[in-house]
């Protein structure tokens, strides 16, 4: 019969996709011999089965029912006895964990007896039992009973006035139960369930249920998480952080997830259970003063974290829990981090000697590269300098203060720029937060919801700022000195730093992307902010040197100016893999082409090559020498002709209304010869090149003509849109006897984008030296979607509706667009083994679509100069870590 619980003795770190993150690790550190509660978890397979069927499988009530008794022995006490009553945790964790998104119960199995037998329990402590309960009715109402958090909130919040919820009373407490069973039974109609095991058994369910949640849903698609996996549950035994001021709860960090840095990092709050300090309830202090409250404590946990960081060989992020002076581990995980975290650690952990170099390189995402080449805030600007809050998640952001998630939205879908401000963040804020450029809050510390949210996203976050004042119903600020921030205000916030500005600050280059420009070599000998930076550029070195070594995969540059061309060299690009020359025939040049276009006899259409002729010469001499010997690949003309021509609408009119000169006539008349009614299926690319004689032939002379004029020149030549081998065959013909006469040798090659040329490669490549992938036409065509239109269409109700996870125009679509990939790689090898195979379509600088072509054994990625950093990374990391498509 299928097992569906495992007790935390059972389990190890290993078994993320059955037991979820949470439920692996306490395992773990079970084995670990740390001080874990007892527990035990139901696997995700329950819970596919219950979001799949509606129901949970057979055998699973009677499973947990037996671990439950197990649990009731161990601890010599039974789920919500009268007298002396065992209370458990009911929390989420799914394989990937997605913090604060789904649900956690805590001290079920009070009722009206058992709350008496806890308080006796805790040595008479009356207010501790009567606080546990109101904590569980109002925990279960919000998750389990779906009732609006608000209503115990505005009940808590009318008992407490101007006191902290610790200087309640138990009377006092004991009247908010029951203003919260109140509560309970006006919005549901029932009593508020007493039986423990109903109770239990409701709170596994909502977890389950938690799973379809819209914010989860939400993070899951931000996240690329698949929508499939389903969540465990975990049920512990509770131990208590709110028995008074020897217990308490808190949050740690084995370093700083913000840059790395080893030392003592985390939040504790007295007195308290685990969700008071991820809610920015009340202030937490920070973790290092545990060691004046508690140092028996304190000295445990520190030599824990350092067992868990060798273990893990890496940052964990702990939960814990004191109980009258003793310590308890809620969870751990390796931590998320910054991005320029977690190139620092992993450098450091090779030098600690607790990974190597090739580990180090899988240790960190082009993602989190990309991320660091964002621009930061220009040092030397004015800036005015209203409040300072915590630096929670790194990057410069500017953007119209916003008080609401809402808010945000809507202005961000109206192509505003935002900041989101709240005193505190809450998964409901997750829509707001994904809109805005930045968050600011003025509560909770760097373990908040705001900052570990942001933190995951990439997103720039400064949080508990505590000098401000925020006023979120007058949707304003107020900040020192009496300066006002009303909605609409710009303001700019440093996460770096945890500086906001009034205002907006200009900003620069990020210091990685002056490290690549070779403007900032990596350095030893400076202090403070200037020291974590260069930390941070000397890590990025040792990185991007060791995945250079490491990657088979080579990466070229789609570029079509010499500053291009220069900066894609100086980024590490070993070539241009896409020169569109098109782009060439733009500005000025528009003028010769309409001339080429309108000419009706052969004399004025070679008039207009000739003119042309010199000057695109003169624009691949420009490239040749940028590029230094590095091979380029020279795409002949591809765009639908309308883009060159004046508009047909404008035309018209000018023709209506009798101002049209004879030009314009001559132009209207060509315009309307050669209107589509679908250009990006028409005549462009080879198409363009075979029913108008001469314009390749030009492009081939200016080559290689150019080439001939510039030592060590590489060309290649690239014919574009080709769906069949006789396409390709009469350009090349043609380009082989320019060549030759020029005495210049280049490779002679085709784009892959239509899928008739991916499923006859083996024909095709007869006639071409190499295939570069156009995987933007491709799965235009592969999908049958218009590239340019789409995507703003109807893809946000296709990624609601989990057709796929992410556009198939941003990653490679593996099976349908991939499949034609592998097609024709394979086909192309058989007939020609020594083909050259690349892809150039937008996808080259994708992190797991440079996966997929590693997979496939192309030889080379082509992506846009900034790009490329991260392309050479992911490539390494390919090289590296075998995996075929968990990038993350
Ligand atoms: C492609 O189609 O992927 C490609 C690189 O060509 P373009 O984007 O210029 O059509
Ligand atoms: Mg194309």
């Amino acid at each position: 019969m299928a097992k569906y619980v495992y007790n935390f003795t059972e389990g190890n770190r290993n078994l993320k996709d059955l037991l979820g993150g949470k439920g692996a690790n306490l395992a773990e550190m079970v084995n670990l011999g740390l001080p874990v509660p007892h527990g035990f978890t139901i696997t995700t397979d329950a819970c596919r089965h219950y979001l799949a069927e509606g129901s949970v499988p057979a055998g699973l009530d009677q499973e947990v029912a037996g671990h439950l008794k197990a649990l009731e022995s161990e601890m010599g006490r039974k789920l919500g006895q009268a007298d002396d009553p065992l209370l458990v945790s009911v929390r989420s964790g799914a394989k990937f964990s997605m913090p604060g998104m789904m649900e956690t119960v805590l001290n079920i199995g009070l009722n009206d007896e058992s709350v008496h037998g806890l308080a006796k329990q805790s040595g008479g402590n009356e207010r501790f039992a009567w606080d546990s309960y109101r904590r569980l009715i109002q925990m279960f109402g919000k998750t389990v009973l779906g009732i609006d958090g608000d209503l115990f909130e505005q009940a808590l919040d009318e008992l407490k006035g101007r006191r902290q919820d610790t200087d309640l009373s138990a009377p006092e407490l004991q009247q908010l139960v029951e203003t919260y069973k109140g509560v309970v039974r006006e919005q549901t109609g029932k009593d508020f369930p007493s039986d423990p095991r109903e109770q239990m058994r409701l709170a596994v369910m909502a977890v389950f249920d938690s799973w379809n949640a819209p914010r989860a849903i939400l993070y899951r698609r931000q996240e690329r998480i698949p929508a499939d996996l389903g969540t465990a549950v975990n049920i512990m035994a509770m131990v208590f952080g709110n028995y008074g001021n020897d217990s308490g709860t808190g949050v740690a960090f084995t370093r700083d997830p913000g840059s790395g840095r080893q030392g003592i990092y985390g939040d504790y709050l007295q007195n308290a259970q685990g969700e008071d300090v991820v809610a920015g309830i009340r202030n937490t202090i920070p973790l290092e003063d545990l060691e004046h409250l508690d140092k028996p404590s304190y000295d445990q946990l520190v030599g824990i974290m350092e067992t868990l960081e060798n273990h893990y060989r890496d940052l964990c992020d702990i939960e814990f829990t004191i109980e009258h002076g003793k310590l308890w581990m809620l969870q751990t995980r390796v931590g998320k981090r910054t991005a320029a975290a977690a190139f620092c650690i992993a450098t450091q952990l090779v030098d600690q000697g607790l990974i190597t170099m090739d580990e180090a390189v899988t240790r960190v995402t082009g993602d989190q590269l990309a991320n660091l080449m964002f621009p930061r805030f220009d040092a030397n600007a004015e800036k005015k300098k209203i409040a300072k809050g915590m630096n929670a998640s790194p990057g410069a952001a500017v953007g119209k203060a916003v008080f609401s998630s809402e808010r945000a939205v809507e202005l961000s879908s109206q192509g505003e720029e935002v900041i989101l401000v709240r005193r505190e963040t809450n998964p409901d804020d997750l829509a707001g937060m994904i809109a805005a450029k930045g968050i600011l809050t003025s509560r909770g510390g760097k373990t908040s919801h705001a900052a570990v949210v942001a933190r995951g996203m990439g997103k720039t976050c400064v949080c508990g700022a505590e000098e401000l004042e925020v006023l979120t119903a007058e949707h304003r600020f107020i900040a020192p000195g009496d300066v006002v921030v009303s909605e609409g205000d710009v303001i700019s916030i440093d996460g770096t730093t945890g500086e906001i500005f009034l205002g907006e600050v200009p900003v620069v280059d990020s210091a990685v992307v002056e490290y690549f420009e070779g403007a900032q070599e990596p350095v030893d000998g400076f202090d403070g902010a200037q020291e974590l930076e260069d930390d941070l550029v000397r890590a990025v070195d040792r990185i991007m040197r060791h995945a250079d070594q490491a990657r088979r995969l080579g990466v070229r540059a789609n570029a079509d100016t010499p500053d291009d061309a220069a900066r894609a060299r100086r980024f590490g690009g070993q070539g241009i893999g896409l020169c569109r020359t098109e782009h060439m025939f733009l500005g000025e040049r528009r003028q010769l082409v309409e001339d080429l276009v309108l000419a009706t006899t052969d004399g004025a259409r070679q008039a207009a090559l000739d003119a042309l002729e010199p000057l695109q010469k003169a624009d691949f001499i420009g490239i040749f020498q940028a590029m230094e010997g590095d091979p380029v690949t020279i795409r002949l003309i591809d765009p639908p002709l309308h883009e060159f021509l004046p508009d047909i609408v404008e035309l018209s009119i000018k023709a209506a209304t009798g101002q049209a000169t004879d030009k314009d006539r001559k132009l209207l008349t060509a315009v309307k010869r050669l209107d589509e009614q679908n250009p990006m299926l028409g005549l462009r690319g080879v198409r363009l090149g075979l029913v108008i004689p001469g314009l390749f032939a030009m492009q081939v002379r200016a080559i290689a003509q150019a080439a001939a004029e510039v030592p060590g020149a590489r060309p290649e030549i690239m014919i574009p849109l080709v769906a069949a081998v006789q396409e390709l065959e009469s350009v090349r013909e043609e380009a082989v006897k320019i060549l030759a006469d020029a005495g210049v040798s280049a490779l002679i090659g085709t784009m892959i984008e239509v899928p008739r040329a991916a499923l006859t490669a083996a024909q095709i490549a007869e006639s071409a030296e190499f295939f570069s992938f156009g995987t933007n036409d491709l799965t235009q065509m592969a999908w049958g979607f218009s590239r340019d239109d789409v995507e703003s269409a109807f893809f946000s109700r296709y990624l609601d509706l989990g057709i796929f996870g992410v556009s198939p125009f941003e990653t490679i679509d593996r099976e349908g667009v991939g499949r034609l990939m592998r097609i024709a790689v394979e086909e192309g090898r058989s007939a020609r083994p020594d083909l050259h195979l690349g892809i150039c379509g937008e996808h080259g600088g994708d992190p797991d679509s440079v996966h997929f072509c590693h997979d496939i054994g192309l030889d080379y990625v082509s992506c846009s100069p900034f790009r490329i950093p991260v392309a050479r990374l992911e490539a390494g990391r390919a090289a590296l870590t075998n995996t075929t498509s968990d990038t993350r």
